[in-house]
C-alpha cells in the first residue's frame, strides 16, 4: 500500500489507467486531494462506492489531527499538531484583522538539525522531514480555524514554523506545487514565503527551480563573528556566499527578497549592528524585518527593548533601507517556534 498524496498527478493518472479507470477520475481524485483537502476516500462523493472501496485496498491517506490550540489575546491561535507516527508539529494563525491578512505559518520537519542558539526548535533533535501531505494539511487545517474564528480565508503562507524548508526541499516544493495548482488551492505563488536559515547551495538550486514563491533569509547577525556564534549553519555559509547565492536568486527570478533580523538585547542591537545590515542591503533590493523576539526558557539571548529596536530601524531607514519591525505576537501563549510542540 502506498501513501495516494505522494503521487504525482502523471503517477496518479498511471496508476488510474493500470486500474483500469478513465484518466478523468484521477483528476477527480486530484481534485478531492487537494483542492478540497479530502483525506477519507468515503467523502469523495462523485466516485462509486465499488471504486472507492478499491482506492481504500491500493492506498492509504497519511493525515495529521488537531492535537491541541492555544488562543492568544491578540487573535493568534497556534495548534499543536500529532502526525501518524506520534510526533508532534505545530503551525501557527496570526491575523491582521484591520488588514484582512491572515498569514499562517507552517512546520516542514519534526524538530530541526540546525541548532540555531535562540530557537525553541533547535533544541530538539531532527526526527524526520514532513511528507508534502502532512505540510498542506496543516494549511487547511489553520484555514479551517481561520474561517472559524475571523469568518476569513488565510491570505499568506510562510514557511517559517520548525524545520529548515531547504532541507526538505521535496516535500516543500511538492507542498507548494498543490497550493498554488490551479487545480489545487490555487493560491498566488506571491503569496508564500520559503524562510531559510541560509543554505547556498539550495537557495541557487530553488533559483534554477525556476520557483515563483518569495525568499526571506533569517539574517539575524549582520557580521560572521556574530552569526557564527548563534547559528552554526554560518560557518559553511558565510555571509559573502550567502549574498552571491541571494544576488543569483534575485537576478534569475526577480522574486521578492526579505532579511528576517530578529533583535537580541544587547547582542545585535547596535548601531554598529545597524552599520554592517545596511552594508548587506546594498546588492539587490531587499526589506528587512525586524523581529521582537519571545524569550525562551534555557536560553541566555533576550529580547532587545523597544527603543533600542525603534533607534535600530530609524538608523537603517534614514540610509534608505525597507524595513518594518514585526512586534511580538501571542506573547502569552507558546508563541516561539517549537515550544508548544516540544511541550508535555
Ligand atoms: S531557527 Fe529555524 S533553522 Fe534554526 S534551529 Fe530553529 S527551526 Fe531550525
Amino acid at each position: 500500500m502506498i501513501d495516494i498524496r505522494n503521487l504525482s498527478k502523471l503517477e496518479l493518472e498511471a496508476k488510474f489507467t493500470e486500474m483500469g479507470e478513465p484518466k478523468f477520475r484521477s483528476g477527480q481524485v486530484w481534485q478531492w486531494l487537494w483542492q478540497k483537502g479530502i483525506t477519507n476516500f468515503d467523502e469523495m462523493s462523485n466516485l462509486s462506492k465499488p471504486l472507492r472501496d478499491k482506492l481504500k485496498e491500493l492506498f492509504f491517506i497519511n493525515t495529521i489531527t488537531l492535537d491541541k490550540s492555544q488562543y492568544s489575546a491578540d487573535g493568534t491561535i497556534k495548534s499543536r499538531f500529532k502526525l501518524h507516527d506520534g510526533h508532534m508539529i505545530e503551525a501557527v494563525l496570526i491575523p491582521v484583522v484591520d488588514d484582512k491578512r491572515f498569514t499562517v505559518c507552517i512546520s516542514c520537519q519534526v524538530g530541526c538539525s540546525l541548532t540555531c542558539s535562540f530557537c525553541a526548535t533547535g533544541q530538539m533533535k531532527r526526527v524526520r522531514n514532513l511528507d508534502p501531505g502532512e505540510i498542506f494539511d496543516q494549511v487547511i487545517a489553520v484555514n479551517h480555524l481561520s474561517m472559524a474564528y475571523f469568518d476569513h480565508h488565510i491570505t499568506n503562507i510562510v514557511y517559517m514554523g520548525m524545520g529548515e524548508p531547504l532541507l526538505a526541499y521535496n516535500s516543500v516544493m511538492k507542498s507548494i506545487e498543490h497550493i498554488t495548482d490551479p487545480k489545487g488551492l490555487a493560491m498566488s505563488p506571491k503569496r508564500i514565503t520559503v524562510s531559510t536559515a541560509g543554505i547556498a547551495k539550495m537557495i541557487v538550486k530553488m533559483a534554477d527551480d525556476g520557483t515563483k514563491v518569495n525568499l526571506a533569509l533569517s539574517l539575524h547577525a549582520a557580521d560572521d563573528t556574530k552569526r557564527n556564534e548563534i547559528m552554526p549553519i554560518n560557518e559553511q555559509n558565510n555571509l559573502k556566499v550567502l549574498m552571491d547565492s541571494l544576488k543569483y536568486f534575485y537576478k534569475t527570478t526577480g522574486n521578492r527578497i526579505s532579511y528576517e533580523y530578529i533583535a537580541f538585547d544587547n547582542f545585535n542591537d547596535k548601531l554598529e549592528d545597524a552599520k554592517n545590515l545596511v552594508k548587506l542591503c546594498s546588492q539587490f533590493p531587499v526589506k528587512v524585518n525586524v523581529i521582537e523576539y519571545n524569550n525562551v526558557d534555557g536560553v541566555t539571548l533576550t529580547k532587545a527593548k523597544e527603543e533600542k529596536i525603534d533607534e535600530f530601524a530609524k538608523y537603517v531607514r534614514s540610509k534608505g533601507v525597507m524595513i518594518s519591525i514585526r512586534r511580538s505576537r501571542g506573547k502569552d501563549i507558546d508563541a516561539a517556534c517549537g515550544q508548544l510542540a516540544n511541550k508535555d
